[in-house]
């Protein structure tokens, strides 16, 4: 049986009088890899928002292991296990990558357990074992995306949001954050994926929605909607 995680219902929500979600409905079930894609300004950043509980939503609710969380804020959410790695990552320049990791589990006081996770965060990324002692402002914007995934990864969040990880990094870099989303996902955190890199998105998804003008216009398996003509023709380019 599936279990579903999060569950989207006639979310709306506006910036002043600008509807800029216009009634959303879609779920995640546990265990999947979901990627929602859409063109620029579709509204995906303010949908992932009104899950983290960083922005309220003016109508319908949002579901999170069967109960509404409409209204919890990010800490609470966080707690639940319902992390969210923000567009331009949010890290703390001025702290260094421990400092930073350890602030991703603020909410845990079980120091083996953390002492672990931050061992598992290293195993994932080497390249922040290397660079433990670095203040996080002097790394580079894909070593920052790395340290952003580490940092949520330390709450042992349930669900991962992942907001544009690719956006603004260098091929090779968006070769290794897809990996790493993939790896993530295979250790068995549930993931959903907002992505400008459409093809990319859906390529390593179990599901994707397409988002356009506040609205979801299309969804179905990853795998048949990266073969869909209209879907090829309008986000990947084709
Ligand atoms: P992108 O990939 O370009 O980030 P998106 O699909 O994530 O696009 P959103 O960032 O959610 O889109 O934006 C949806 C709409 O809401 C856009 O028209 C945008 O201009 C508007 N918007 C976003 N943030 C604000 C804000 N703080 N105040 C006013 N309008 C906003």
């Amino acid at each position: 049986m599936t279990t579903t995680l999060l569950k989207v219902k006639g979310v709306k929500v506006a910036y002043g009088g600008i509807q800029a979600v216009k009634g959303v409905d879609f779920e995640v079930h546990e265990g999947e890899l979901v990627s929602l894609i859409g063109s620029n300004g579709a509204g995906k950043t303010t949908t992932m928002k009104a899950i983290a509980g960083t922005l309220p939503i003016n109508a319908g609710d949002i579901e999170y292991l069967g109960k509404s969380i409409r209204g919890q804020g990010p800490w609470d959410l966080v707690k639940q296990g319902l992390a969210m790695v923000p567009e331009g990552r949010g890290i703390f320049t001025r702290m260094t990558i421990v400092e930073n990791l350890l602030m991703g589990a603020y909410i845990r006081s079980d120091k083996a357990g953390i002492a672990s996770d931050m061992e598992r965060v290293f195993t994932i990324f080497p390249r922040l074992r290397e660079r433990k002692d670095q203040l996080a402002g002097t790394m580079s914007g894909g070593e920052q995306q790395m340290l952003a995934m580490g940092r949520a990864l330390m709450s042992r969040p349930k669900v991962l949001l992942l907001d544009e990880p690719s956006m603004g990094l260098s091929p090779i870099m968006v070769d290794k954050i897809f990996e790493v989303v993939k790896e993530v996902h295979g250790q068995g955190v549930t993931i959903l994926l907002v992505e400008q890199n459409a093809s990319r998105a859906l390529s390593i998804a179990d599901r994707g929605y397409v988002m356009d003008s506040g609205q979801i216009t299309m969804s179905g398996p990853a795998r048949a909607m990266l073969d869909d003509p209209k879907v090829r023709a309008a986000y990947l380019g084709e």
